[in-house]
């Protein structure tokens, strides 16, 4: 019980410093941030640091993304609660935890096994119905539940993959950091037979992989 109420303390830290202090006001996005254990994502000997302004290693040359930069995509997909939401990366599974907390449905997509099958046992033991895990390359969507309200991606491809483009529905959106040496996160708004490109931050994520 101990533990559980000083977490939440750190978190309630955490939200206030970093995410509400820099700007981001969604009321779901914070609600959901308050909420999620992030040190139940992170590897044990790294606990201590979980609620710190970083990002963090998560095995596998992998890592956690730092709170701000999971609010701050998290909120530029305008989510009302009701989306179907593709995630590209699943990774710790923090970032898809969150989604969880605020829409209908999570589809999510990691190309290492080992990562996609600790984040299914913690995500389940944490209670999470609404998530569909696949292991595979993401850089290819997927599809059989395509058409989705919104996609986040959390790697890096040189440039927007047309796949997920096209598996977002007509006015739907997805954030996702692109570039090798500099990258930057784009909004991509899908319209009927085009799309709208918008660049917000710089930022530095792992390479999203292709396989060919
Ligand atoms: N949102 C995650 C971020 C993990 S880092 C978190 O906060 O924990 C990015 C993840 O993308 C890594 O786990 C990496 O293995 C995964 N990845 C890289 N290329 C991929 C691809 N082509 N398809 C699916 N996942 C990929």
């Amino acid at each position: 019980m101990k533990e559980k109420s000083a977490s939440a303390e750190e978190r309630k830290k955490m939200v206030e410093l970093q995410i509400i202090k820099r700007g981001i006001k969604d009321k779901k996005v914070l609600e959901a941030m308050n909420r999620v254990p992030r040190h139940l994502f992170v590897p044990e000997e790294m606990r201590d640091l979980a609620y710190s302004d970083e990002p963090l290693p998560i095995g596998e040359g992998q890592t956690i993304s730092q709170p701000f930069i999971v609010a701050y995509m998290t909120e530029a997909l305008k989510l009302s609660g009701g989306e179907k939401v593709l995630e590209i990366g699943t990774g710790s599974g923090y970032q898809t935890a969150i989604l969880a907390e605020i829409v209908h449905e999570v589809y999510t997509v990691e190309l290492l096994s080992v990562l996609s099958e600790r984040a299914q046992e913690i995500l389940k033991e944490l209670g999470y119905k609404n998530i569909k895990f696949l292991i595979g390359d993401g850089s290819r969507g997927w599809p059989e539940y395509a058409p989705y309200d919104a996609i986040l991606v959390s790697a890096a491809p040189a440039t927007v993959p047309r796949a997920l483009i096209e598996q977002l529905k007509i006015n739907g959106r997805m954030i996702i950091p692109v570039g090798t040496d500099f990258q930057e996160l784009v909004l991509v708004t899908r319209k009927k037979d085009s799309w709208l490109e918008e660049r917000l931050i710089g930022v530095r994520f792992v390479p999203l992989i292709t396989i060919h």
